[in-house]
């Protein structure tokens, strides 16, 4: 099967690798997209050290989809044919903190395309069963890789849960940001501020429910925040990972407002007014991937409850991955979310 890997060279590779065979308790699926994350984009760009340091010899790819094709001993719940999402995390069970149900920080993890686990960027993987969500045959495959952002949208919802939370800030406008804009929305947030620096960003947020936006490349950030809201934003989300979205986060909080920070900073040191913070008596919380919001995802989207399909902005097939990530990385031509089908030609 082809491969794509990255090389220390930090060009991708497409190689030519055995298809796994699955082990008990696994799958073996067909790949059929792969979004392309931002998390992704570090690891090409080698911007961070620690991305840079893990990520010699690697496949990439964590946002996936695809068609069961083999089973493994001990299956019984799927069928082969089956469409799934995958659910990239495998947290150990065994530890303190997965059994205390932190499963999302285990650090015995095993998450496709995190150092040392292999992606999905490849015609053919095995991953545990009970981590594949089955979908109707009506539900696309790009679709269903948009399971993995949404499931992650979903888990901040949950973290930022303030029972008398009225407005809210989304800092960052990619596939989490907008996916939050769409669950925030409904549940009559407002006002409800987007930010970015990219128009064709601002104005899908608007489409989707964001009462105000703000371009971040034309406009100070925090004046114009103010005008929309006087007092503040209960609840801020930094999905943008900007050396400067940590330090507006805070400063668009309400006093007694939670900032989530989401987005990752290449940086790895974030700065934020200590003062602004401590007066207004913030919380400030990190965000780390999903945990048990999966198959309400996979729900939502086969629902039609969330719009993905004009978030999937570009595809691609496995032969031009170097193209994908070019383009991904230079955000060129209204990029959102790029999705690669191994499959294709
Ligand atoms: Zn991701
Ligand atoms: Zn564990």
């Amino acid at each position: 099967m082809k491969v794509a890997r990255l090389l220390p060279s930090r060009r991708l590779e497409l190689l030519d690798e055995p298809v796994p065979a699955p082990a008990l308790g696994d799958a073996l699926v067909q790949v059929r997209s792969v979004g392309l994350c931002g998390s992704d984009r570090h690891y090409v760009a080698a911007d961070s050290q620690v991305h840079t340091a893990e990520a010699a010899d690697l496949v990439l790819g964590h946002e996936a989809a695809g068609q069961v094709t083999a089973l493994g001993d001990g299956v019984t719940h799927l069928t082969v044919g089956a469409r799934v999402a995958i659910d990239p995390a495998h947290p150990c069970g065994q530890c303190h903190w997965c059994r205390a149900g932190h499963t999302n920080v285990c650090p015995d993890m095993r998450f496709l395309g995190y150092p040392p686990t292999d992606g999905a960027l490849r015609q053919y993987l095995a991953w545990p069963a009970e981590l594949l969500v089955p979908a109707g045959e009506q539900t696309s495959f790009d679709h269903l890789a948009m399971a993995e952002p949404l499931a992650i949208a979903l888990y901040a919802l949950q973290c930022a849960r303030r029972d008398d939370a009225q407005s809210a800030a989304v800092i960052g406008c990619g596939a989490i940001g907008l996916l939050l804009v769409q669950l925030l929305s409904p549940r009559g947030t407002s006002p409800l501020l987007a930010a970015d620096r990219f128009e064709h960003k601002l104005a899908l947020a608007r489409d989707l429910g964001a009462t105000d936006v703000i371009d971040t490349s034309k406009q100070d950030i925090v004046s114009g925040a103010e005008r929309v809201s006087p007092r503040g934003f209960d609840v801020v989300f930094e999905m943008a990972g900007d050396v400067d979205a940590p330090g507006w986060a805070v400063e668009l909080a309400a006093p007694a407002g939670h900032v989530l920070l989401g987005g990752i900073n290449p940086h790895e040191t974030i700065r934020y007014q200590a003062s602004t913070a401590r007066r207004r008596g913030l919380v400030i919380s990190n965000l780390r991937r999903s945990k048990d919001t999966t198959r309400q995802a996979v729900e939502m989207i086969e629902r039609g409850l969330i719009e993905v399909d004009r978030l999937v902005t570009h595809r691609f097939g496995l032969a031009q991955i170097n193209d994908a990530f070019d383009l991904f990385m230079a955000y060129r031509d209204d990029v959102v979310k790029v999705c690669i089908d191994p499959a294709a030609e």
